[in-house]
This record gives structure tokens, sequence and C-alpha cells, in this order.
């Protein structure tokens, strides 16, 4: 019963439990939305200590995805899948192939994609028992790794909010600003690349001293050590890395104006640390919108994937950024209330149209494959 009542609550459609004792799989796809289009989202392979832990995992992970999707402005609802198991010991083609089989029984409501434990190798062995998988390699018709269009997307966020905080709508110009990446990693290296092509001082701090003497020597980034990067006085800090970095310690410590990155879940209390920064007067970038490059590129899948059309949507996410701004000043709230907002705005119209509407194209690729 907690489960029914937790769906209701949180707006779920569909939940599929998916066991087969033969090959070890224990899995749950939850489709939070098909409002606006079908239920993408990743797949994650992690050893949950219970099913409690997994199905809590899976209903706000599917419920994020609507939320990214809606204000992505795709066409997209919000699924997500995890399957119970440690990848680097329990993961095999068995296991992958039962879960494509789940995943295709749910006839295009779900499509799935890389996540935390599994990888492009993943999808191509699910692609062997389902059409309903992006994230593959450009051989098999994908776009391969989505990082670099991920950080093209935070470059157009971050040019969004330059030009909102310091009041100059028409000057995104990045020339003579300063930012602070935490995290060299796949987005924050393409990242800090952007910048310094657009004339930004970078500042950034890495774990894995390689990454930042390559960033120095490379990019001419200017190294911080890891316990100071949120610290630099700048106009920018974007976290690259890790999530819940903004909390009660890191807040009332920043010395920038805007705080706008790729990390998922900066805020280590939604509602609260978000408030926080606003009561500060710091622009925060909500992070589910700064960051749907990502989910551009994998969307443009499904379309027939070319890169031209992920960075021509990926480019939207300048206009995204500064709708959200609008709609936080229009009604002094805070950004990441007001991303949720601009998201449920979208769901809710589209919704009083009624039926679904993307129904026929979804079984026109079908039937193409
Ligand atoms: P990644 O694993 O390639 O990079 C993360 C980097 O952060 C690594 O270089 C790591 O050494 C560094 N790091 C870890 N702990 C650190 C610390 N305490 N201080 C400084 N650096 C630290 O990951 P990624 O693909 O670049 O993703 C970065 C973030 O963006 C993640 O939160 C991810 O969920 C999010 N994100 C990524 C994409 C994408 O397309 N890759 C899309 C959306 C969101």
């Amino acid at each position: 019963m907690e489960l029914f009542q937790q769906m209701v609550e949180m707006g779920h459609e569909r939940v599929l439990v998916c066991s087969n004792p033969d090959v070890g799989l224990q899995a749950i796809i939850a489709v939070h939305s098909t409002v606006l289009g079908p239920g993408l989202g990743g797949v994650r392979m992690w050893p949950y200590g219970s099913m409690d832990e997994a199905i809590t995992d899976v209903l706000r992970l599917s419920r994020g995805m609507t939320y990214k999707a809606a204000a992505a402005g795709l066409n997209l609802g919000g699924g997500k899948a995890v399957i119970v198991g440690d990848p680097k010991k329990d993961k095999n083609e068995a296991l992958l192939r039962a879960f494509g089989r789940y995943v295709e029984s749910l006839n295009g409501l779900y499509i799935t994609a890389e996540d935390v434990g599994t990888d492009i190798g993943d999808m191509e062995v699910i692609q062997h028992e389902t059409r309903w998988v992006t994230g593959v390699s450009p051989e098999q018709g994908g776009g391969g790794d989505p990082s670099p269009v991920t950080a093209f997307g935070v470059l157009q966020g971050i040019q969004a909010a330059v030009a909102f905080h310091f009041g100059n709508p028409g000057d995104d110009a990045l020339d003579g600003r300063s930012v602070a990446i935490q995290g060299l990693g796949s987005v924050g290296y393409n990242l800090a690349r952007f910048l310094r092509e657009a004339g930004a001082k970078v500042f950034a701090a890495d774990i894995d001293s390689k990454t930042t003497d390559r960033a120095r020597d490379e990019l001419g980034v200017e190294v911080v050590p890891t316990g100071e990067i949120l610290e630099v006085a700048c106009d920018v800090v974007a976290p690259c890395a890790l999530g819940a970095v903004l909390n009660d310690q890191s807040i009332p410590s920043l010395r920038c104006a805007i705080v706008a990155g790729a990390a998922n879940n900066q805020l280590a209390d939604e509602r609260r640390h978000g408030l926080e920064l606003h009561n500060r007067g710091i622009l925060y970038a909500p992070d589910f919108v700064i960051n749907a490059g990502g989910l551009m590129s994998v969307y443009s899948e499904l379309v027939g994937y070319n890169r031209d059309t992920a960075m021509r949507l990926t480019r939207g996410i300048h206009d995204n950024m500064a709708r959200v701004f609008e709609i936080s000043r229009a009604q002094s709230i805070p950004t990441a209330l007001a991303a949720d907002r601009l998201a449920e705005d979208r769901i809710g119209r589209v919704k009083s149209l009624g039926g679904q509407h993307w129904v026929r194209s979804v079984r026109r690729r079908a039937a193409e494959i």
C-alpha cells in the first residue's frame, strides 16, 4: 500500500517490478509522466541495500526527468530504471538482455539510456532486445559521449546568467569574466575549454592532479586547491563534480555572484538552500535546466541523430535559463522554485489538450525500426 501512496503523492503513472531469477535480474522501471512524450531516463545499476531504497531512488529520479525534459522544452516525459546489483560483479549479457525485454514490453512508454553503473556498451547489448534505447555509439546511430554537448549547454546557461545578473540583457560576453570550476572531468574540462575560448579567466580544482596539470598546460587554467575552489572570489562558480555542494557550510563562504554548473542535485536541501542563495543575492542556475544538453543529445537520437540538431537544441538552454530568471524576478521566488514552475506550467498546458499527442510519432518510429 505504501508504494501506491508514494505513486499518488509523487504523481507516477506506472511502476514495473522486473524479476528474472534465472539470470539474477531484479529491476524496477518507473514511468513518472508521459504527458509530453515517452518517459526517457537512464538505467542505474547499484547495489541497493533494500527494495525500499531502490524504489525511493527510482521514483525520485524518474520524477526529476519529467521536470528536466519539460523545462528543456523537449517532447519527452520522465522515466528511470534501476537494476539491483554491483555493476563490477553482477553485470552480464543475459541480465542486460532480460532487462531489455522488460523495456520492450512497455512498447515505447519508457526509453532507456546509460546512467551510473551502465555505459554505451551496455546500451548496445540491451538494444538486441528492444528498440527503445538511446545513448548508443555513433556507429549504431547514436551521438556517443554527450559530455561535450552538456558542457556547451552549461556555457549557454552561464552566458544567460551573466547577462541577467549584471543587468545587461543583450550582453552575455564572457570576455574578462572569471569562472571557478569544481571538477575537470568529462564536462568540466570541455567547459574550461569553451570558457577560455570565450576569453574568460578560469580557476579550477580536481582531486586528480594529472587533469589539473593538463588544464594548466593546455588551457591556461589557474589551478586552485580542491578545498578552496568554492571560495574563490569570481563572477561564477561552476560545480561540475559532486552533488550537495551548496549546503550550510559552503553557502556562507561563497564569494561569487552566480552559481552555474553541470553537477546534479547541487542544493543539499532544494527549498532551504535555494532560498538561502536567493536571500544572499547569489544567482543560482538550477542544475536540471543548465545541464540538459546531455538529455538533448540523446533526445536527438530519437529523431535521427545529427550533431547540428543536438547543438541547436542545446543553444536553447540560454533562453530557457533566461525564462527561469524572469519568473524568479517576477514572482520573487528562488530560481530553483521558478524552474519547477516553468516545467509544471508546460506540463499543465499540454495536459489540458487531452490525449497523448506524441503517440503517433512514437508508433511511426517503431514501424521504421
Ligand atoms: P566525471 O566523473 O567525468 O568528472 C567528475 C570530475 O570531478 C572528475 O575529474 C573527478 O576527479 C572530479 N572530482 C571528484 N571529486 C572532486 C572534488 N571533491 N573536488 C574537485 N573535483 C572532484 O563526470 P562528468 O560526466 O564530467 O559529470 C560531472 C557532473 O555533471 C556530475 O554531477 C554529473 O552527474 C553531471 N552531469 C553530467 C552530464 C554528462 O553529460 N556527462 C550530464 C548531466 C549532468
